[in-house]
């Protein structure tokens, strides 16, 4: 805003109630296309955005600000910012939420004012930073790779969004307190991921600095990509299967690059996020084919969908959780709404066409709900072969291991199932009751603590006793020290995001496994609580605070 007051309210009052007129009818133009095919309870949302478009008393408060000298536009930011001090002190979550609506509103409003960013993208510059209060993993994937980098006044380094982001390498910064008010459009601006440190309207010397470690940045790249074809065995001839994660069609050239053994996690929900209609099975069908022919013979592990939490899609019908992460997800979805799964298994095994077919299910929390699941992809497979269609010539069909009650299942399961993928992400979160969202609590717990590598020993073990292949898949096994961390627990295949590769792979070739193992005896022999720095001296040597960042 560029103008803050002004001298002649009538004129600006005048101003406000066109731009007020023009938001009503683009919001009432924009309900009407989108109720046609909104389900009652959204109905009812846009009716509450359009009622709060056409509040008097927001009008009157703008009105007030500008018969106090404002102008037109700084009265609706007033208006914004008292708002949400009001919103805030709301205990109701619902009525707080509404918050967002009248952000939405407000910020419609200003663009009608100023005139500015009103056509689709026209805000966007080239080497775009966006800034913002928080964001999700649907909106995320609209931008798209186009983004340099995200930072957020909310947000939180266990959401969806950002392990997006980072899959997308783009860097993206959480809990920047005050960044919405600091930053104008079109500022410069460096997100130093790294660092964890945003660097607005640097000067001369900053920018130098910065582009000194933007090159020692890619001179590390140059050495991890020497290491690409070169085995992850440590010292003392430990082999570690490194894989990666993927979960877009354009995360398959780095499987090359990269050097991964394969696709240790495909998330195929993102597919699902970023289209506006649920995906039609021809088309998916056509892009798991695509997937394994980019994969080249290198094993892709499907995951099937895995949606709730925070990973909502905007169409499909969505019911209010008090505790989302602990809600209605993943294959408790998959099991009530079939049509889905078996829609999305059809499609796997179509795409797969004669070659092996790796399947897993997300969230299974009991044993039935992998039996079940895996009887749909049986059955999905005897139909197709009785139709006389082309089957996969093996198919292998896994759980995700997110929740601490698995590890205790009955043998029955650990016999039947053909792999385990340990999900850290989801597991870590309901092991030590942290929200992985919540930046408050999530940072708490360590993945070296020695309750949870334990836990994680005792699902090693109880694979090997049924020579069940397991591996670990959460961010975490995309740490070097993590990585080897779980390496001594037993896990043989990490899977991580194409550029952790690199690092953990350089950190693995220097270690000594048993010494690490060893590290932890130590550590828990001492009653230590995470064996984080008896690691660090066990190793020593190797540490460098770029190997191990
Ligand atoms: C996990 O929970 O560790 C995992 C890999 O799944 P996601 O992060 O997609 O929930
Ligand atoms: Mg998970």
């Amino acid at each position: 805003i560029t103008n803050p007051v002004c001298d002649d309210p009538r004129a600006e009052i005048a101003r406000l109630r066109h731009a007020i007129e023009t938001m009503r009818s683009q919001v009432d133009s924009m309900i009407s296309s989108a109720a046609k095919n909104a389900s009652l309870e959204q109905r009812e949302i846009l009716e509450t955005y359009r009622m709060l478009a056409n509040s008097r008393g927001w009008l009157q408060r703008i009105e007030s600000h500008i018969g106090s000298g404002l102008s037109a536009e700084a009265s609706v930011e007033k208006e914004q910012s008292e708002a949400r001090a009001r919103m805030a002190q709301v205990p109701d979550p619902f009525l707080r939420y509404r918050l967002h609506d009248l952000d939405d509103l407000s910020y419609r409003l200003l663009r009608i004012l100023t005139g500015k960013g009103q056509g689709e993208l026209a805000e966007i510059p080239e080497n775009p930073v966006l800034v913002a209060r928080h964001i999700g993993p649907g909106e995320l994937l609209q931008y798209g790779r186009g983004l340099r980098g995200i930072v957020l006044e909310e947000g939180s380094v266990g959401s969806h969004a950002t392990i997006i982001a980072r899959a997308m390498a783009i860097p993206l910064l959480v809990h920047v307190d005050g960044i919405l008010t600091e930053a104008l459009n079109g500022d410069p601006v460096f997100v130093d991921g790294d660092s964890g440190s945003v660097f607005l309207r640097p000067d001369d010397e900053t920018i130098a600095a910065l582009r000194g470690k933007i090159s020692m940045r890619v001179e590390a790249r140059q050495r991890y990509s020497r290491l690409r074809d070169k085995p992850a065995t440590t010292l003392d001839g430990v082999t570690i299967s490194l894989l990666m994660n993927a979960g877009v069609m354009t995360d398959l050239p780095n499987l090359g690059s990269s050097g991964a053994e394969g696709v240790g996690l495909f998330r195929t929900e993102l597919r699902f996020l970023a289209a506006r209609n649920i995906p039609k099975r021809d088309s998916l069908t056509r892009e798991y084919e695509h997937i394994l022919d980019s994969a080249l013979g290198k094993p892709v592990m499907f995951r099937t969908l895995d949606i709730g939490s925070d990973k909502v899609l905007a169409y499909f019908n969505r019911e209010d959780e008090p505790n989302p992460a602990m809600g209605w997800r993943a294959i408790r979805i998959g099991l009530d709404r079939k049509f889905v799964l078996r829609m999305q298994l059809q499609a796997l095994v179509r795409g797969a066409k004669e070659r092996a077919l790796h399947v897993m299910f997300p969230m299974v929390a009991e044993m039935d709900e992998y039996f079940d699941a895996r009887e749909h992809l049986m059955d999905v497979v005897n139909r197709e072969r009785n139709r006389g269609l082309v089957v996969p010539e093996d198919v292998k069909i896994g759980a995700m291991l997110e929740t601490p009650s698995m590890a205790f299942a009955n043998d029955r399961f650990f016999e039947s199932v053909d792999f385990i993928s340990i999900g850290g992400n989801d597991l870590k979160q309901f092991f030590f009751a942290a929200d992985r969202q919540n930046e408050r609590v999530r940072g708490r717990y360590d993945t070296l603590s020695l309750s949870y590598l334990g836990f994680i020993e005792h699902v090693v073990t109880r694979c090997a006793r049924f020579g069940t292949s397991v591996s670990y898949c959460g961010e975490s096994a995309g740490k070097p020290l993590e990585a080897i961390g779980l390496a001594a627990t037993g896990i043989r295949r990490l899977s991580m995001r194409a550029a952790s590769i690199g690092p953990v792979k350089n950190l693995l070739r220097q270690i000594n496994l048993s010494s690490v193992h060893q590290a932890i005896k130590r550590s828990r022999e001492r009653g230590e609580q995470s064996a984080r720095q008896s690691i660090l001296e066990a190793i020593g040597p190797c540490v460098t605070p770029e190997s191990i960042s």
